[in-house]
């Protein structure tokens, strides 16, 4: 079994409409034609409906980089994943690093928003990792457990909808990078860890994406890991100089 190779950019809060527009269009154009991957685009949600167009035809894929854990009502602000998936978006990410940290996201909240985000149809990219002092305790893989259990609420027909992100929080943004090495054994935990929650077959088609200062130089080596089934990009997602080549480095089975 092959899972195809999945590279993502998160633009997080950054482009203006005009920037985002253009860089949609140059990911549109260098991704055109390629069957042997998926490329997502994870835009601000002011630039979503712009992404679209400037995508379309592409293959590329429309995500967004969070969405609230009810259909509708008074959630002053926040937005529905149905709303999303009504203006084409595909994938949603959830449990972001910068959300459960900077935020506050805890798993109850990201489990109101996958059981409503994958009832909306959506794709979950569910974002898990340790922090710094968690990795020097020792402690990684039982974070990155603990943050898996929520996927116990996802129904069978929905399986094929989910991927997870490894996103050790100490790389992301800051130019450490796990070493391919430590990406690999995480990435075997997560497989393992959600065979037992959701079943074998579930575990081997899951796909799981790397993600924490991926650049073109360390990409391809990240990328040949046997459980490491693509990138998801933040900094270098934002030039298509870099993010081409990462686009690149996807391997061909
Ligand atoms: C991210 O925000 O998901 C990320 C991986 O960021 P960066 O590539 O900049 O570390």
């Amino acid at each position: 079994m092959t899972r195809t190779p999945v590279i993502a950019g998160n633009w997080k809060m950054h482009l203006t409409r005009r920037k985002a527009s253009a860089l949609a269009r140059a990911v549109a154009a260098h991704h055109a034609g390629a069957v042997h991957r998926r490329c997502i685009l994870f835009p601000a949600f002011v630039h979503l409906d712009h992404v679209r167009r400037n995508i379309r035809g592409s293959g590329v894929v429309l995500g967004a980089q969070n969405c609230w854990g009810k259909k509708e009502g008074a959630f002053t602000g926040e937005i529905s994943p149905y709303m999303l998936r009504d203006m084409g978006v595909e994938v949603v990410l959830l449990g972001h690093s910068e959300r459960r940290h900077i935020l506050g996201e805890t798993d109850a909240l990201l489990t109101d928003k996958l059981k409503v985000a994958l009832r909306a149809k959506l794709e979950v990219l569910l974002c898990v990792g340790e922090t710094r002092s968690e990795r020097e305790e020792g402690r990684t893989l039982d974070v990155v457990k603990r943050q898996l259990r929520i996927l116990r609420f996802v129904k069978d027909h929905q399986i094929p909808r989910v991927g997870v992100a490894y996103e050790p929080v100490w790389a992301i943004g800051t130019g450490l990078t796990a070493t391919p090495a430590q990406a690999q054994e995480a990435h075997a935990a997560i497989r393992e860890t959600v065979a037992r929650i959701l079943g074998d077959e579930a575990a081997e088609n899951l796909p799981v994406l790397y993600g924490g200062s991926v650049k073109p130089g360390n990409a391809a080596e990240l990328l040949s890991q046997p459980d490491v089934d693509g990138a998801l990009v933040g900094g270098a997602s934002l030039s298509i100089d870099q993010f081409g080549p990462i686009l690149d480095a996807a391997p061909i089975a």
